[in-house]
């Protein structure tokens, strides 16, 4: 069942977009069947539940943060986390900084932008993105690596809303890359896309598409 999901999903998946299983809430022993099929990189919003689900799992799983964080559990993660996809503040770059670094570790993330018609989703504007870059901070933290971009559409069923929304993040995308990244291979990430819109995403630049309920079932 859920291995047969998965490979209805891949099999829609241009070869540059890649799949993050979201398994929040869901046990380990799902993950387990979703890995035996081969799904290596996984997404979950919750530190402590990462970190459990981390510590029985098989080691070579990726492990993808996709919730928003609050600074005090980034130590939860930052021994393994493979990227952090909602960055939203420079407080919390700062925090994920230091705890690579007692880590001795690089951790990649992602700037989590506010696209959606919605008060209720984190996120930050262009023009807080662009302070955070320039910022006397940001130039001297060497343990971290921003990769890309991440931003939530808003839950409708109004398919030109959530394309306009996409177009907009991947807009961001395209003006930072040229702006602060553009001697940077490794800024080319886009994350958009989960089980209701992925495919408006992927057709609006998506490089990484979370998808949840579409594979393990409703929450
Ligand atoms: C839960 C969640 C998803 C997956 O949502 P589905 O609709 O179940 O595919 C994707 N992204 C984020 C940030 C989430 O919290």
């Amino acid at each position: 069942m859920i291995a047969e999901q998965i490979n209805n999903i891949l099999s829609s998946l241009p070869a540059h977009v890649q799949l993050i299983a979201v398994s929040k809430t869901k046990p380990s022993a799902l993950i387990q069947e979703a890995y035996q099929n081969g799904q290596k990189i996984f997404g979950e919003n919750k530190a402590q539940e990462m970190s459990a689900k981390h510590s029985e799992l098989p080691k070579d799983i990726q492990w993808h943060m996709i919730g928003h964080m609050q600074s005090n559990k980034v130590k939860y993660i930052a021994p393994f986390v493979s990227l952090i996809h909602s960055v939203d503040s420079l407080a919390l770059l700062i925090e994920i900084n230091k705890q690579a670094l007692k880590n001795n570790r690089v951790i990649s993330v992602l700037l989590q932008f506010h696209i959606a018609d919605e008060e209720t989703k984190f996120g930050l504007s262009l023009k807080e993105a662009q302070d955070l870059l320039n910022s006397k901070e940001y130039a001297t933290l060497q343990n971290i690596q921003i990769c890309g971009v991440m931003g939530m559409a808003t839950f409708s069923d109004d398919s030109d809303q959530i394309r306009k929304e996409f177009r907009q993040l991947k807009s961001i995308f395209n003006e930072l890359k040229n702006t602060f990244f553009s001697a940077q291979e490794n800024f080319k990430e886009i994350s958009m896309g989960m089980s209701g819109d992925y495919k408006i995403a992927i057709e609006e630049g998506s490089t990484l598409v979370r998808i949840g309920s579409s594979i393990f079932g409703g929450r």
